[in-house]
């Protein structure tokens, strides 16, 4: 077979392969002109779902008329001219092919006038004829391109187009996908000549939150935390979805770097471990986060639909947004849950359509879309809850069991989760607090308590340690005891002293004080017991992670052991200076709020 040149439309056609793959591809490309060319007002017309029209007008910079049929050209672009530029890139597009590809599928008219020209002109396209041509238009300052009859000349590539109704789908994600990157800049979406989508400008921080509620969902941001560090030339901002905002799909995640959209490896193992500690393992958070680089740090050249990056020093790149949203969630104690939630739900009410959003914390409506698969469910055996575990001097100073409920003059100085007021059926804790009746789920909420302590012990080298007043000896089988020994630094450090005593059983001398007061010898075996089952990997961390996390669940408090109101006090002043509380550390929430406009509304009281 001899070898021959392939003609430039071929040529494009197998590029247009990579850059359009469907109407919402094309849009993609079209917006990340626009916004190159600095535009701040968009407004996009689809005709079926796009496969018939795709039009976009911008109000950027024009393009002037000598320049207009370079535009439709292959490898022709304004935005880089020599490799260092590519090294260097600060524009969305840079590879000089999209218009290009577009043209060489559809039939592409491209009208355009910059603020210094006197008259706009006209370029037209059309699929296999690639002399365009150039006529004067009318036109104000900016650019309008006009796709039409997507495909009109390939019809292997037709066949894979969808339903309109997919097709626009597709579109929407991508709209957003890209607005969430600029907002800056305003769009107005137009579908069969009606409007579909309206999105203005954002000139402040509500606005753009605003933005975010009307892409994403009130329910995403009236529970989602504003995020914002900077290290070392890395800066990071956006908004990460509070814990039990999780969602079964990854599907509400958007980062950019430096306002491209991308999705990367790095990043999502960076984020997923950050919320490793207060996430379900099945869920997924949500976020919308920025990041923001040295673009010669970054290479973004990657794929031709430029949704891939790498990073030169990837490795710092993960430890920044791991340590950031680390820090982050940890600093959600309930009183911040609620600031969180409050202010959002007041600054971001862009879907009237939906019920205003509870106060904070997993609502009751929530709660009944949990997963309701075993794991997520407790199963508590019967263990207890200590006064002595938690600090008795966060209680309210009279709280007792006489104690009159606070009247609502004495809100100001209640604490966010409030006082005490009853235990239901050995395993919830009622209180009341300033915004109604805060329901805890008592197992739940101690589990991470201990947990975050038994942490904390673990980092200092300084186990919070009680030597037991008679020393217990427990049996446990040889597998555990071979256990005990390969973990034994994990217990030394955690203030266990165990010693060895016969061949089949050990000597516990001092415990760490948060499980004083708990079966000792039944929490070491449990603990042993799921080792050996869960833990077939050698990684310390794991490790660790696990056996903290069994002791914490194993020694904290079990349901159907009667509380008095002083240690139900102590654990809710316990959950609030408490990191990651909102969670017990298999993710499960660990309290809910009801509040009393929600209330009202079950009695019909004031409708
Ligand atoms: P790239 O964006 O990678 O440069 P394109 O094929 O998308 O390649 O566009 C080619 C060139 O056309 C751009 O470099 C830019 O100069 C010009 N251009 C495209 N769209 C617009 C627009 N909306 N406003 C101004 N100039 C545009
Ligand atoms: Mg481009």
């Amino acid at each position: 077979m001899k070898i021959h040149t392939l003609s430039v439309q071929l040529a494009n056609q197998i590029a247009a392969g990579e850059v359009v793959e469907r109407p919402a591809s094309i849009v993609k490309e079209l917006i990340e002109n626009a916004i190159d060319a600095k535009a701040t007002q968009l407004q996009l017309d689809l005709e079926a779902g796009g496969t018939q029209l795709i039009r976009l007008q911008d109000n950027g910079i024009g393009i002037s008329k000598d320049d207009l049929p370079l535009a439709l050209s292959r490898h022709a672009t304004s935005k880089i001219k020599t490799v260092d530029d590519l090294a260097n890139i600060g524009t969305l597009g840079f590879r000089g092919e999209a218009l290009a590809s577009m043209a060489s599928v559809s039939r592409l008219v491209l009208t355009s006038k910059p603020e210094a020209a006197d008259e706009a002109w006209q370029i037209t396209a059309q699929g296999s004829n690639m002399t365009p041509t150039l006529s004067p238009a009318a036109h104000p300052n900016g650019t309008t391109i006009e796709v039409k009859d997507l495909f009109f000349n390939t019809p292997a590539r037709r066949k894979f187009l969808r339903t309109e109704r997919t097709e626009l789908n597709h579109i929407f994600e991508t709209i957003k996908r890209q607005m969430l990157g600029c907002f800056n800049v305003g769009l107005h979406v137009k579908h069969q000549r009606k409007t579909i989508h309206q999105l203005t400008a954002c000139t402040s921080h509500q606005d753009q939150e605003k933005r975010i509620a009307t892409l994403c969902g009130s329910a995403f941001i009236n529970k989602a935390l504003y995020l914002d560090a900077s290290v070392d030339g890395l800066a990071i901002s956006g908004w990460i979805g509070l814990p039990e905002a999780s969602r079964s799909q990854a599907d509400l995640q958007y980062f950019y770097v430096n306002q491209r959209v991308i999705k990367d490896r790095v990043i999502t193992h960076a984020i997923k471990q950050a919320y490793q500690d207060v996430l379900y393992q099945q869920r997924h958070p949500a976020y919308v986060l920025y990041l923001t680089l040295d673009p010669t740090t970054v290479d973004v050249n990657v794929h031709p639909s430029k949704s891939e990056v790498r990073f030169v020093d990837s490795q710092a790149v993960h430890r920044f947004i791991f340590h950031s949203i680390h820090k982050a969630l940890a600093q959600i104690t309930p009183g911040e849950a609620l600031n969180v939630t409050a202010l959002n739900a007041s600054s971001a009410k862009a879907d009237p359509v939906q019920p205003p959003p509870s106060a904070y914390q997993p609502s009751i409506e929530s709660l009944a879309f949990a997963p309701t698969h075993q794991g997520y469910r407790v199963n508590a055996p019967m263990n207890t809850y200590q006064t002595s575990n938690s600090s008795t001097h966060a209680m309210p100073p009279s709280a007792n069991t006489d104690q009159p409920l606070p009247s609502h003059s004495e809100h100001e100085s209640i604490p966010p989760l409030g006082y005490a007021i009853a235990q239901l059926h050995g395993v919830y804790v009622l209180a009341q607090n300033k915004q109604g009746l805060i329901v805890v789920d008592m197992h739940a909420a101690h589990e991470r308590i201990v947990y975050e302590r038994l942490k904390i012990a673990y980092e200092q080298h300084q186990p919070d340690a009680q030597t037991l007043l008679v020393p217990l000896s427990v049996s446990l089988s040889q597998t555990h005891i071979a256990l005990l020994d390969q973990h034994a630094e994990c217990f030394t450090r955690l203030g266990f002293v165990i010693e060895a005593a016969a061949e089949e059983s050990i000597i516990v001398r001092q415990v760490p004080a948060y499980l004083a007061h708990s079966a000792v010898g039944e929490l070491i075996r449990d603990v042993l017991s799921d080792l050996s089952v869960n833990d077939q990997s050698n990684r310390l961390e794991s490790i660790l992670h696990r056996m903290l996390s069994s002791m914490a669940c194993h020694g904290s408090v079990r349901a159907n052991r009667q509380l008095t109101l002083p240690e139900m006090n102590a654990l809710l002043r316990d959950m609030e200076s408490t990191p990651r509380s909102g969670q017990c550390n298999h993710g499960r929430p660990t309290w809910v709020q009801m509040t009393l406009p929600q209330m009202d509304a079950w009695f019909l009281r004031g409708q």
